[in-house]
């Protein structure tokens, strides 16, 4: 029998800018998780988007996080991985697509009606051959028409997709070259021995898409624990453009990084004093692991 895998876990924030509050929030809950279970914790720089990366933004990330007390064993950059990214694809059903965004809305309306759900269902224009092929052609995989079920491990939620009908042949690779986050995601999960996902709940309705990627490459899945995203007092959510300081302004305004992380826990509903650093923050969910929003994970 193989050994159990160590119990490892992962943050993996896109360096487009600096980080906002709601980002350190699901930081520190990813490095609660992987500390509180005494395995490894990652830090994955998810650059693949070239247009939106911030040159700087790699090393503000690194400085939030130390400031915040928040550690890691080991650093992994996208960009620098994508030979990976190209075997992988290369072991799946995939095929070119020439369609832009508007051809794929327009034939959406000719064939059903208006698109439901969020995101518009590809309808399978190029499946079997690209109708413009003189264009540069994105990658979509062929996706399988089951079932794929996931259960958030914090939440207990259940999604369940079938992909051809729900979601559609999704892209894995952009006409510009770019692989596409769902595969670089399931990808580096995989060969980082990542066993416990703690990611933001924006990201629950991909993760069928995921897991049905990880059964096709032969992959196990993580454990996945989608946490609450921080909104205002309005109800929105935080983002780097709403004008919400960034961890960096607090950094550089001189405000006290325990002060911020008792913030963050108290946005949680957490009862804790007012200045705590990360130290005792982990010292506390050994005590009350209740507290946090999902169960400690050791074994796989
Ligand atoms: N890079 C993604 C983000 O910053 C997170 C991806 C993930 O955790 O799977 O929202
Ligand atoms: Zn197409």
């Amino acid at each position: 029998m193989a050994a159990a895998p160590v119990s490892t876990g992962r943050f993996a924030p896109s360096p487009t800018g600096a980080m906002h509050l709601g980002n350190a929030r699901t930081a520190l809950l990813a490095w609660l998780h992987s500390r509180r279970a005494g395995g490894r914790h990652l830090l994955r720089f998810e650059d693949l988007d070239v247009g939106r990366v911030r040159d700087w933004a790699y090393d503000c990330t690194r400085r939030d996080l130390e400031w915040l007390g928040l550690d890691w064993d080991e650093e992994f950059t996208q960009s620098g991985r994508t030979e990976l990214y190209a075997d992988a694809l290369a072991r799946l059903d995939t095929y070119p697509c020439t369609c832009t965004r508007r051809e794929v809305l327009a034939a959406i309306q000719e064939s059903a009606g208006a698109p439901h759900g969020e995101e518009p269902v590809y309808p399978g224009t190029c499946r079997s051959g690209s109708v413009n092929p003189q264009r540069p052609a994105a990658r979509r995989w062929r996706v399988p028409d089951q079932e794929s079920y996931v259960q958030d491990a914090g939440t207990r939620a259940v999604l369940c997709q079938n992909l051809r009908r729900d979601v559609g042949d999704f892209v894995l690779q952009r006409s510009d070259g770019a692989y596409a986050y769902h595969l670089a995601v399931v990808v580096d999960d995989a060969l980082t021995g990542v066993t416990n996902v703690v990611r933001g709940a924006d990201l629950w309705t991909a993760t069928p898409r995921q897991v049905a990627l990880q059964r096709a490459l032969g992959y196990s899945t993580p454990q996945y624990f989608h946490v609450p995203l921080m909104t205002d007092y309005a109800g929105h959510r935080l983002a780097k453009r709403g004008g919400a300081p960034s961890v960096r302004d607090l950094r550089e305004g001189g405000e006290k990084p325990e002060r911020v992380l008792a913030r963050l826990g108290q946005s949680l509903g957490w009862t804790i004093p007012a200045e705590v650093t990360a130290a005792e923050l982990l010292e506390t969910f050994a005590l009350q692991p209740g507290l946090l929003p999902f169960p400690i994970t050791t074994a796989h």
